[in-house]
């Protein structure tokens, strides 16, 4: 029997759980070379207001993770083997698509990495936001178009109205990805999930866009899901962090707590990682080896092939997310040695 998401529930307005809630999700995707195993027991949730950042490499898992939230997951070849994703207590897994399409967009929106390429390159970019409100809010072209502007506005692109019917060659990187971040908030969402969002942009550009993602953040109280490979973009921004490896969350953390002392190799490593100024002249640390072959994940312990931690339990034993203390955990059976530092 299909779920529908109860009236009471889709009216925007206090709600007492968290928004949005991953729990336990498994993805598949299955492949002629075999079952690659994407996603396995991934569990998150992020509140109204609260920055949530999800940590990893490429092939880790969260933008995975963030599409299968979405509904855009493809599917074949991927497959959602089981776990729920729950928004305002509603397993989105189990509506019909009709009522998936009203969550997404109104209840969850994502801002996608490369701006160039999710724009429409044939249509201005004000035409492309004030599609949003002619589809979802049946407003006449004329009104959608005074929307349009109002939000470009909103995410500071100067000259806002004489610049509506540019088309997306014509804006820098860095404002494109305004433009994208425009739509993504123009159903006013109540969680958006910024996948890479400055990935392809240069430092300064990088901190301007964190900066107005924070700034909007605050003015609707929006959750919001920062996707990324990069610890030092998130430090300033997350409230909570979850360090994603192989599929798995390795450590969830509160940001500075993982900051002071990581309590996983892992986000030990990614940490060591950062460029620092204190550190000027010294050379950076990497974490040695590659990323797991998802079709061939290691045993024991998917992070034991690069881990200076390892011993001979780890390449045996599949560690659990050790609850260290309230919502902190660590997947390593040495977790606490991490912790005081003292590498094997
Ligand atoms: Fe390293 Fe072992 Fe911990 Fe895995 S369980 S992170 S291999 S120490």
């Amino acid at each position: 029997m299909t779920e529908v998401l109860p009236e009471s529930k889709s009216s925007k307005g206090t709600y007492g759980g968290a928004l949005l809630e991953v729990d336990n999700l498994h993805v598949e995707f299955h492949t002629r070379a075999g079952v690659a195993k994407a996603v396995n027991g991934v569990t998150y949730s992020v509140n109204a207001g609260e920055t949530l950042a999800v940590l990893g490499e490429s092939g880790s898992g969260k933008s995975v993770t963030a599409q299968t939230i979405m509904g855009i997951l493809d599917m074949p070849p991927g497959k959602i083997a089981s776990g729920e994703i729950r928004f305002r207590g509603t397993d989105l897994l189990k509506l019909p698509e009709e009522e998936r399409r009203k969550v997404r967009g109104e209840g969850v929106a994502m801002i996608f990495q490369d701006a160039l390429s999710a724009l429409n390159p044939v249509f201005p970019v004000g035409w492309q936001i004030a599609e949003m409100f002619r589809i979802h809010r049946g407003m006449s072209r004329a009104d959608a178009k005074k929307k349009a502007i109002e939000l470009m506005d909103r995410v500071r692109i100067p000259a806002a109205k004489e610049r509506v019917s540019d088309y997306p060659h014509q804006f820098s990187g860095g404002m494109r990805q305004r433009i994208m971040i425009a739509m993504s908030i123009a159903l006013d969402p109540e969680v958006l999930i910024a996948d890479e969002p400055t990935t392809a942009l240069d430092v300064t550009v990088q901190a301007q866009i964190m900066e107005l993602l924070a700034e909007l953040q605050r003015e609707s109280n929006m959750g919001l899901i920062l996707i990324t490979h990069d610890l030092g973009v998130v430090a300033d921004v997350a409230d909570k962090i979850a360090v994603m490896y192989g599929g798995r969350i390795v450590e969830n953390a509160e940001v500075h707590d993982l900051y002071r002392n990581p309590a996983h190799p892992y986000a030990k490593g990614l940490l060591e990682s950062i460029p620092r100024v204190d550190l000027k002249g010294q050379e950076l640390y990497a974490i040695k080896g590659m990323p797991p072959n998802l079709l061939d994940m290691p045993t024991g312990c998917a992070f034991h092939p690069r881990c200076p931690y390892r011993q001979e339990k780890c390449v045996t034993d599949v560690p659990p997310l050790h609850t260290i203390s309230g919502t902190r955990g660590s997947a390593c059976h040495f977790w606490r040695e991490v912790l005081d530092g003292d590498a094997q």
